[in-house]
């Protein structure tokens, strides 16, 4: 009785205040128009540039009297559709470094003939908005750049410290020059700050779409590549030996599916159990619950790791995600090979990982290797000067619903941020079901509300930080 009376109060509340806001609201129909615009201009690898995007917010950063000192255009030298743009808002007196608002503005391919609608287009339809980069990442990236667009038209706007808007290319394919890590390499003085606010987090609705917590990512797992390869001296497909690469290489892997890699409940993921179970009730609540008192019970964490979300928070995780084997329909193959994507927790290394899979796999005609190593963050700490504004605009936008610290099993630009000491917070105030957005995957979609709502709450948040 108590949650149902929690979630009708939430319920409620966000009803009125999205009511009320848009019909007194003239700037969101601007904001969607920014935001549109950004879906719109096709920024995946393959057939889009991220410069385009990066012209057209150029464009309006100008057009809302932005100058040349505050803003840049940043393309790195022979990449001329990995465009990035800095603006800034500058304080006159800062006493504090200021604060980056980072979003990527690049997305992942998406091909026509496989999506419902037109990917590249916005399509408002049943309280949601779907196209690529609809969630990931043009949502805050639109609400960033409307964001600096307005506060820079508002006359009594006095900010006590920098704001800085970065929007960069090459977060989510690494045949791209990443932004976020060129621009400190060669423009650091640009993004240099405090504190960053980053994508990895929004807010977890129930099955029903009620929010039961708003969550903020402090830290996130590491992608690191592998692959597994079977090489074999092959021969004439009319003489089949039993030794073949592509059978060997099918069972190493088969070996891969059925690994699970130990249990590490870290603090951070700990709390948020804590936090989110009693909310979500039910079976996986009460599992939760439970991990977050004895992280090693057993029952408990299989049924969390039936939930692919949970599943990938509790571990490290390697999915098989490319095969590539053989040269010719009539010769037995000389060669096969698997790429594995491995979701690394924080403080496992890169040959840790690969040990496990070689004992798992425990053929040495199958190599073992590390593709792609990248280097790992520790968490930022959750300070009152980043959890202060946050609480307070949660609490007007969402009352009763708890803040819950998270790890996100994704990895996002904030790696690299960290690693430099600029501590990065995943916050969008967009609430979703799990896995909802499908960002990355078909038909990708934000709730038409959620983008609205984390637009409030994004704005709260920066103007409480900017005094
Ligand atoms: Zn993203």
């Amino acid at each position: 009785m108590k949650k149902a009376l929690l979630y009708s109060i939430a319920l409620v509340t966000c009803a009125t205040a999205s009511l009320s806001s848009a019909d007194t609201d003239p700037g969101r129909a601007a904001f969607r128009a920014i935001y549109q615009e950004m879906v719109e201009i096709d920024s995946s690898p393959t057939t889009g540039s991220c410069t385009k995007v990066v012209r057209a917010a150029e464009t309006r950063l100008r057009a809302a009297g932005f100058t040349d000192e505050e803003v840049h255009v940043v393309i790195p030298e022979g990449r001329p559709d990995d465009g990035n743009i800095v603006a800034r808002i500058r304080a006159k007196n800062a006493k504090k470094k200021g604060v980056l608002l980072l979003a990527h503005i690049d997305v992942v391919d998406a091909k026509r003939e496989d999506w419902e609608r037109d990917p590249f287009k916005l399509i408002e339809e049943n309280g949601y908005f779907y196209g690529r980069g609809s969630a990931d990442d043009k949502a805050m990236a639109a609400v960033f750049l409307d964001l600096m667009i307005r506060l820079k038209q508002e006359r009594n706007f006095k900010p006590g410290r920098d704001l800085i808007m970065a929007l960069t290319c090459g977060e989510e394919t690494s045949n791209r020059v990443n932004g976020v890590d060129h621009l400190l390499k060669n423009r650091r003085e640009l993004i240099d700050s405090a504190f960053a606010i980053n994508e990895g987090a929004g807010g977890l609705l129930s099955d029903e779409g009620k929010p039961l917590a708003l969550q903020v990512q402090a830290g996130e797992k590491i992608h690191q590549v592998y692959s597994l390869e079977v090489t074999n001296p092959g021969g004439h497909s009319s003489r089949p030996v039993p030794d073949n690469a592509i059978y060997r290489l099918a069972a190493a892997t088969q070996k891969v599916a059925s690994l699970s890699f130990p249990i590490q409940v870290n603090p951070v993921v700990r709390e948020y159990f804590r936090v989110t179970g009693p909310m979500l009730g039910g079976e996986t609540g009460a599992a939760m619950s439970a991990v977050a008192k004895n992280p090693d019970d057993q029952a408990a964490l299989a049924t969390l790791m039936k939930d692919p979300s949970y599943n990938a928070v509790v571990h490290t995780t390697c999915v098989a995600t490319q095969i590539d084997g053989g040269h010719a329909p009539n010769a037995l193959p000389q060669r096969a090979a698997t790429t594995l994507s491995c979701r690394v927790m924080q403080g496992t290394t890169p040959e840790q990982v690969k040990e496990t899979l070689e004992k798992a796999i425990a053929d040495p005609q199958v190599k073992v290797s590390i593709v792609r190593r990248r280097d790992g963050s520790s968490p930022p700490q959750l300070t009152d000067e980043v959890m202060g504004p946050v609480k307070k605009q949660a609490a007007k936008q969402w009352p009763d619903v708890p803040i819950a610290p998270l790890m996100s099993a994704g990895a996002t630009d904030g790696r690299f941020l960290m690693n430099a000491g600029i501590p990065t917070y995943g916050m969008s105030g967009m609430f979703a079901k799990p896995g909802e957005a499908n960002a990355h995957g078909l038909n990708e979609k934000i709730r038409t509300q959620s983008l609205y709502d984390g637009r409030t709450f994004l704005e709260g948040i920066v103007r409480a930080y900017a005094k």
